[in-house]
């Protein structure tokens, strides 16, 4: 059976870290089996459901590279498909037509709280056969069943048990007609042709109801799949206090994407003692056994060490590719020429110990500035008169030394000699002179990078 899952977001304003990890979920178990992921907007909701928002969707998970089969399925184009479903349910007599009132319901319910029962409200109609209906308005209700209990087997979750008593006839179609959303989501879920329903445990209750459903039309049901939910690093059910909890701030932060992916898949899921790993690994081991049952946190420590796992690790082409997708993602100018040559050269020096893209670009800050290079307070302090006379002591022998390290350290290393300093000291207004500040890559990494012409000019102006 080829697998096919889906991602079904309601369009809330931005993809939140939650949601963009159950897509993750679902996007690797389809891309590991040969299978399809789907997208589907769950936008009834027309109030918050704006184009904008379902943009931002969008957005989001084409940043995170997350890519989905086929067009979006819009839920809300789907109405007249669920009201369809409703009326064939009426016909296998598995829902029925309940003509209560709001009025009468909420009676039923205060008379129910008044003698300490169940507030559940058990249609009078159920059982009233159709040559006896009023022409009034109707919803259409699941004539759910009354005894036994209703079973799930989740593969995270184990096998997870309701007493049907506890689950009142779920209004399937409105006194409008129009659907509601639990009946809405599993005629899409079945239509989609859909699998495998992997999505967060807040939606384990709906489970229940939507087994109902599909087991009402005689549908064969999803594998369900429900994921404990992720939370801060308090401990506390993530929200917006715990600041940015959207993809798209993390790819602001200049994040790179496949470390993103390597993150959220770790919330909640592993595979033995592997942390830091690429998304192909991810396709080829991610399966619904390694997902935990207990909630992921947050750790803004982890995410930042394995960003720069995968920053140090990445072929330098593509960091120059993402450090150039996020100048456009965040409205920077982009690189020219030079600028673009320079950082190139310079990545080998400075992908060792950045974090994150802008961490990156601060530390190639050698390679991709121009003259004259403005020392910050803490070089300007290295520029004193001394040392700048050894800086101009230090321009005539690098016009004829060959450009190589040897060189190089060689030469810097006769004239601290000569003055009786250890090759650190004179290090100091070096560096300074070519970065204008005191922490950089080593002095010969950057007279490399930026080559004898410009090493030489820096040189000669601070001197
Ligand atoms: N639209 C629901 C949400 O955004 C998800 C529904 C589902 O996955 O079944 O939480």
């Amino acid at each position: 059976m080829a697998v096919v899952t889906r991602f079904a977001p309601s369009p809330t304003g931005y993809l939140h870290i939650g949601g963009a990890r159950t897509a993750l979920f679902n996007w690797l178990y389809a891309r590991g089996r040969g299978g399809r992921f789907l997208l589907r907007i769950e936008d009834t909701d027309r109030a918050r459901s704006t184009p904008e928002a379902t943009e931002a969707i969008y957005r989001g998970l084409r940043g995170l590279g997350l890519d989905w089969d086929g067009e979006a399925v819009s839920q809300a184009s789907r109405v007249a498909r669920h009201a369809e479903v409703a009326r064939a349910m009426l016909d296998n007599g598995s829902a029925y037509k309940c003509f209560a009132t709001p009025e009468e319901i909420e009676a039923a319910r205060e008379a129910a709280r008044a003698e300490g029962r169940s507030t559940h409200f058990s249609s009078p109609w159920r059982d009233v056969p159709p040559a006896e209906h009023p022409d009034a308005p109707f919803v259409v209700r699941l004539c759910a069943p009354r005894e036994g209990q209703t079973v799930i087997e989740d593969a995270v979750q184990g096998r997870v048990t309701w007493d049907n008593d506890q689950l009142d006839d779920m209004v399937l179609l409105r006194s409008d007609g129009t659907p509601t959303y639990m009946l809405a989501v599993v005629v899409d879920d079945h239509d989609m042709g859909i699998t495998h329903v992997i999505r967060g445990d807040d939606h384990l209750a709906n489970a229940a109801r939507q087994a109902q459903i599909w087991r009402a039309m005689g549908w064969s049901e999803p594998v369900w799949a429900h994921i404990p939910l992720i939370h801060g690093e308090d401990g506390k059910k993530l929200s917006k206090r715990h600041g940015a909890v959207g993809v798209e701030d993390w790819l602001e932060r200049g994040y790179p994407p496949a470390a993103l992916r390597n993150y959220l898949a770790r919330l909640g899921w592993s595979h033995g003692d592997d942390e830091v790993f690429v998304t192909e690994q991810a396709i080829e081991w991610f399966d619904l056994s390694g997902i935990g049952r207990s909630p992921a946190r947050l750790d803004g420590k982890k995410l930042d060490h394995l960003s720069g796992r995968h920053i140090t690790t990445m072929p330098d082409e593509e960091l120059l590719e993402g450090i150039e997708a996020w100048l456009v993602l965040t409205t920077q100018p982009g690189l020219d020429a030079r600028r673009r040559d320079a950082l190139r050269r310079a990545l080998p020096f400075v992908k060792e110990r950045a974090k994150t893209y802008p961490d990156l670009l601060d530390k190639a800050i050698f390679a991709l500035a121009s003259r004259p290079i403005e020392p910050d307070a803490a070089a300007a302090k290295c520029l004193d008169p001394k040392s700048r006379g050894m800086l101009a002591e230090l321009t005539p022998h690098l016009h004829n030394a060959s450009w190589t390290r040897e060189t190089l350290e060689d030469v810097v290393g006769r004239v601290a000699e000569a003055h009786n300093i250890k090759l650190g000291k004179l290090a100091q207004p070096i560096r300074a002179a070519l970065a204008g500040r005191t922490a950089t890559p080593s002095v010969f990494d950057m007279m490399l990078v930026i080559g004898r012409d410009e090493t030489v000019a820096r040189l000669t102006d601070a001197a």
